[in-house]
Formats: C-alpha cells, sequence, structure tokens
C-alpha cells in the first residue's frame, strides 16, 4: 500500500509517526433545518493523503471550511495539527493551508505580486521572500507567466498558483477543495503529480473531489460522505471489496483443460471462445487461496489468472445511490 512506501515526513520528529495530523468526532453543522454534517469521525495519519468523497451538496466544503477555521462547527470536536480547532485556531491556522473553492488569487495583480503578497502575510524579510516567490514559480511552471495579471490565467495556472500561494507559508497540512474540478485532462494529471510531490516533501493532504478516480489514484484512505454522513471509510481497495462484483479469471489455452476446469466450478461465467471462466470472489486473501489449493488438489493448471475487484464508481453509487447495495454480481466489472 501506498503507505507502506511513504517517506518519513520532514517535519516529524522520530516516534511521531502514525500520529493524526487531524482528528474529528461527532462533527455537527446544520445550516436553517437543513443538517450538513450529522456526525462526522475521521482520522488521518501525519503524511498522508485523505480524500473525502461525494457528491454535489455532500457538505465537502463544509468539512474544509471547519477544519481551516473558516467557518464554526455547531457540535463534536477536532483536532488539527495536534491543536484544539475551537481552542486554538491561530494555532490551527499557523500549521495549514487552504486552496481550492475560496481561492486567494487576486486577479487583479500579477502572479508574482499576489506570491510576495503572500510573503509580506507571512512576515518574510523582502529577500527571502523574493527567493521563496521565485523558486515556487519555477516549481509550478509559471515563470514565464509570473508578470502577467493572474485574472489573464487559464483555470490550471489559477490553482497552481493557489497551491504556490499557499506553500509561501510552509504548511503541514494543506485542504485542497475539488482541486481538479473544471480542469481538462492534462491539467488534471499535471495537479496530481504536484499533490503526490507535496506529500513525498511530508505534507498531509485533505483532499476532497467528486472524482473517483481521482480519489482512486492519490488517495491512501477515503471516506464517502453522503447524506452528511461517512457512508464509508477505508483504502481504495477496501472499499471496492465492500460490495459483490469482483471475480477471479482463469484463462486457458487448453480447450480440455478448460472444459474440466468449467464442469467442475460451479456458478461460474463460461467464455468458451476465449476460454475463460470468471469464477465469483471478493478478491480477499482467504478466497483466492481456497481457489489456488482447488486448482492445485485437482492438478488444474490456468495460464492466467488475474482478480477484477469492482471499482470505485461500483462502490459510489452503492453507497450514495439511495438504491442499496447491488446485490446481484455484474457480469463484467473492470
Ligand atoms: P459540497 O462541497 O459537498 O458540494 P457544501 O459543503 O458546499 O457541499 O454544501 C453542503 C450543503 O450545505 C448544500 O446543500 C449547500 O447548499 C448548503 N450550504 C453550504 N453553505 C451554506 C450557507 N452558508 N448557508 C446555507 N446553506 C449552505
Amino acid at each position: 500500500m501506498a503507505s507502506s512506501v511513504m517517506p518519513t515526513p520532514r517535519r516529524m520528529a522520530a516516534g511521531d509517526s502514525g500520529s493524526a495530523a487531524i482528528s474529528v468526532v461527532g462533527l455537527r453543522k446544520s445550516y436553517g433545518d437543513k443538517t450538513v454534517l450529522d456526525g462526522i469521525d475521521l482520522r488521518i495519519p501525519a503524511g498522508s493523503v485523505f480524500a473525502l468523497l461525494g457528491p454535489n451538496g455532500a457538505g465537502k466544503t463544509t468539512a474544509v471550511k471547519i477544519l481551516s477555521t473558516l467557518i464554526t462547527a455547531d457540535g463534536g470536536q477536532a483536532q488539527v495539527a495536534g491543536r484544539d480547532l475551537s481552542a486554538d485556531p491561530q494555532a490551527v491556522r499557523a500549521a495549514i493551508g487552504v486552496t481550492g473553492q475560496f481561492s486567494a488569487v487576486d486577479g487583479l495583480i500579477t502572479g508574482e505580486e499576489n506570491m510576495l503578497l503572500m510573503a509580506d502575510l507571512h512576515h518574510l524579510p523582502k529577500r527571502e521572500g523574493r527567493r521563496v516567490t521565485a523558486e515556487l514559480l519555477e516549481r509550478f511552471d509559471l515563470t514565464e507567466a509570473a508578470k502577467k495579471p493572474a485574472s489573464t490565467y487559464s483555470g490550471g495556472m489559477k490553482r497552481r498558483l493557489d497551491i504556490a500561494m499557499t506553500l509561501v507559508g510552509d504548511p503541514r497540512i494543506i485542504f485542497l477543495d475539488e482541486p481538479t474540478t473544471g480542469l481538462d485532462p492534462r491539467s488534471r494529471h499535471n495537479m496530481w503529480q504536484i499533490i503526490r510531490e507535496l506529500v513525498s516533501d511530508g505534507v498531509t493532504v485533505f483532499l476532497t473531489t467528486q472524482y473517483l478516480e481521482e480519489a482512486d489514484e492519490l488517495a491512501d484512505r477515503i471516506a464517502v460522505l453522503n447524506d452528511g454522513k461517512i457512508a464509508a471509510e477505508g483504502t481504495a481497495e477496501e472499499l471496492k471489496r465492500l460490495i459483490p462484483g469482483g471475480h477471479v479469471r482463469l484463462r486457458f489455452s487448453d480447450p480440455a483443460t478448460y472444459e474440466n476446469a468449467a464442469t467442475a466450478l460451479r456458478e461460474t461465467q463460461r467464455d468458451d471462445e476465449a476460454l475463460i471462466l470468471q469464477v465469483p470472489s471478493d478478491g480477499s486473501q482467504r478466497e483466492l487461496r481456497s481457489l489456488l489449493d482447488w486448482l492445485d488438489a485437482t492438478g488444474i493448471e490456468a495460464d492466467e489468472l488475474t482478480v477484477h475487484t469492482p471499482d470505485l464508481d461500483d462502490v459510489f453509487f452503492a453507497l450514495t445511490g439511495g438504491a442499496g447495495v447491488p446485490h446481484q454480481t455484474k457480469e463484467d466489472v473492470r
């Protein structure tokens, strides 16, 4: 899993590893009689990427706004960077960066001026501010556009400037609220690369997204927000195992072996032309072992064995579609 190969965060003291960058218990927020967050619990380890996934209007931005001290919760407790959100919002603010829907980019001034303004806000000495600005503009491929008004930037450039501005303060935790919504595929991949680099620098990333693919690509852990509650939480693989639809695909080159296996394995979907059998399976170690043991015991040798777990789309729609978890194994799950 990604977490096991993650470098030790540079600003964490030894022995701190595994500590929570963000922990939340029973977070609640309503607007009038509309309950947006109905008791949310989260624990996000330092140095990891966490994705809060939910459909439009699920309350993702509300959660980010609360955790980044922009608005207050109605109930619950939260610690961010080891500080209590309600008791010590100043300290939380000093440790975090926020970008996204409420971007800090001022379109009337240039990208460079936006950066220098940020350096001033963080009380960096002038020379240091210029150095950091030049370095970050370079890193985010904005040097050429640095002297142009930010209003002339493309969507992708604005997002990059927004993140660059956030990094002036050297935050340990970054909230990215729908960082790729509205971006073209190339800019989206670009942004994913930026996020991966942030994490390899030891930053904890709290990401909100409507895109399953994005959560799957980036996040160590994913929580699905639906109806004000966390409908499910886990790694992408854990979430995929929550719903049926997985199977093991056995491909044969010898028709006789294929026929033997097909006869012996009941509940199997056959593709007689391609000599492929699909055996329903949740993809767990236990089920795989029992299938492999059975193949060994019967002397049947498949030429290829692949495990197909349902993708996050299946999970997401099962959890948020309101139709409940599908009970039928799907014919083709990729
Ligand atoms: P998401 O980010 O998942 O799209 P939001 O957190 O922006 O969702 O919004 C969740 C719900 O809260 C929506 O129904 C939205 O209309 C409502 N909401 C958000 N902010 C306010 C506000 N300031 N006043 C009233 N309702 C709000």
